[in-house]
């Protein structure tokens, strides 16, 4: 699927073999209109935003208001005004902890989020537990990598002030019910965080369908720049939070004495924007629009299934996550590890970082290690996995590739 807009993927890589991108849970490759669009605007637009009353400056500030009405409509969000530029995924987080902490919690108030999550939703809040005294619940996990209903429904008590869960696992691929988990969050009036991280860049997402009250993503893992991200925040909520960085363009008036705050989103954009990330961040959601997101999805879920079932060919291969009945629920991210040929009930898995290394000198990027999940790890009983994740670029081809590549690394076992 549109290959030939990302020129990265023409690359040989130790001069020999045609590059296997497979990291794009880590970060997706950019398509070269979003990369156009930002050395354009360099040269041809650049002004910082907001302040000055000459051309260039309204130009970059039509631009990157331009990009967040893009923002808007990609999320299905109903007001720009709910939708704050950050760097990305941990800083909206962060945002969220640091703010609603303080505009909504006291100390023995508690926060649940999942035992899946990645370390920017587990730190945030724990940085809120060391300053207020708040009390940080987790929502255990089956075998299977899947979360436990049941165990999230006893969780809410009356202390209960926010729940902060991921959309898909960056580790276990696996697709969590958000409708249900927000639904039940609301029954107990109890506003959710949903992390987009590793949901945005695959399936078509809509903020008021589903009724979240934060929604956080990252630029990068969505085709777009690095250093900019979103977080979606439900006006009733932003309006009575404090602002998180003080600075430029988040004030109304300052005096010594007593000083104003802006009005959404600019109360929460301390200093000058990313504006330039911005626009790459439009023209990549509009890249993702044109293509249909629907479609992603769908080629993306065949790639996955492929895989899935290639891989479980493998003699001593173990996936992580939902597979067999609950495949379905198994987004494009696939962590596995595997036994040497040959191995016994007793032989260890390879290492992930042997399996990684030598899958990278034939040309396959792969991730390995603890994602930022040091404590889905300890559940998994593993030190770390290794990790293949898809992009809509990607190919059953390259899948093929992969499955010969994680055969010949056996076989050097
Ligand atoms: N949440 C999830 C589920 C992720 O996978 C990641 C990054 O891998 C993050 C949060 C953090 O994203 P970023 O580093 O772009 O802020």
């Amino acid at each position: 699927m549109n290959r030939q807009d990302f020129p990265i993927l023409e690359k040989t890589i130790y001069k020999k073999y045609p590059l296997v991108y497979l990291d794009n849970g880590a970060t997706t490759q950019k398509p070269r209109c979003v990369v156009e669009a930002m050395s354009h605007e360099y040269y041809n637009v650049n002004a910082n935003v907001h302040r000055g009353v000459h051309f260039l400056s309204q130009a970059a500030t039509d631009l990157h208001e331009g990009s967040r009405e893009t923002v808007r409509k990609f999320i299905g969000a109903e007001k720009t005004s709910e939708i704050i530029f950050t760097r990305g995924t941990t800083e909206s987080i962060n945002l969220v902890a640091s703010c609603f902490s303080q505009a909504f919690m006291k100390e023995g108030d508690e926060v649940i989020v999942s035992h899946m999550e990645h370390h920017s939703n587990i730190v945030s809040w724990q940085l809120v537990q060391a300053r207020m005294g708040i009390k940080i619940r987790v929502i255990p996990i089956t075998d299977d990598g899947r979360l436990d209903i049941e165990a999230y429904k006893a969780l809410f008590n009356e202390r209960t002030r926010l729940v902060s869960v991921t959309h898909v696992s960056n580790v276990l691929g696996t697709i969590n019910p958000v409708k249900q988990l927000i639904d039940i969050a609301h029954q107990h009036d109890v506003p959710i965080l949903i992390d987009g991280a590793q949901s945005t860049p695959h399936m078509a997402i809509n903020v008021k369908d589903m009724d979240c009250d934060f929604f956080a993503f990252s630029g990068h893992k969505t085709y777009g720049p690095t250093g900019i991200g979103v977080l979606y925040g439900k006006e009733k909520w932003l309006e009575h939070m404090p602002p998180y960085m003080g600075g430029g363009d988040m004030i109304k008036t300052v005096s010594f004495e007593h000083t104003t705050f802006n009005v959404l989103p600019y109360k929460f954009e301390a200093g000058t924007p990313d504006y330039v990330a911005s626009t790459g961040l439009a023209k990549a959601l509009e890249y993702l629009m044109n293509i249909g997101m629907d479609n992603i999805e769908k080629h993306e879920r065949e790639l996955t299934l492929y895989a899935i079932n290639k891989m479980q060919e493998i003699e001593g291969m173990h996936i992580f996550g939902p597979i067999g009945e609950h495949v379905h629920e198994h987004d494009a991210v696939i962590s596995f590890e595997v036994k040497p040929l040959g191995a016994t009930p007793h032989t260890p898995y390879i290492h992930h970082l042997d399996m990684g290394t030598l899958l990278d000198r034939l040309g396959i990027a792969v991730r390995t290690g603890h994602h930022c999940a040091e404590p889905l790890m300890r559940r998994l009983g593993v030190e770390g996995t290794c990790r293949a994740s898809f992009g809509l670029y990607n190919t059953k081809e390259e899948i093929d590739t992969l499955v010969q590549g994680i055969k010949r690394v056996q076989s050097m076992f």
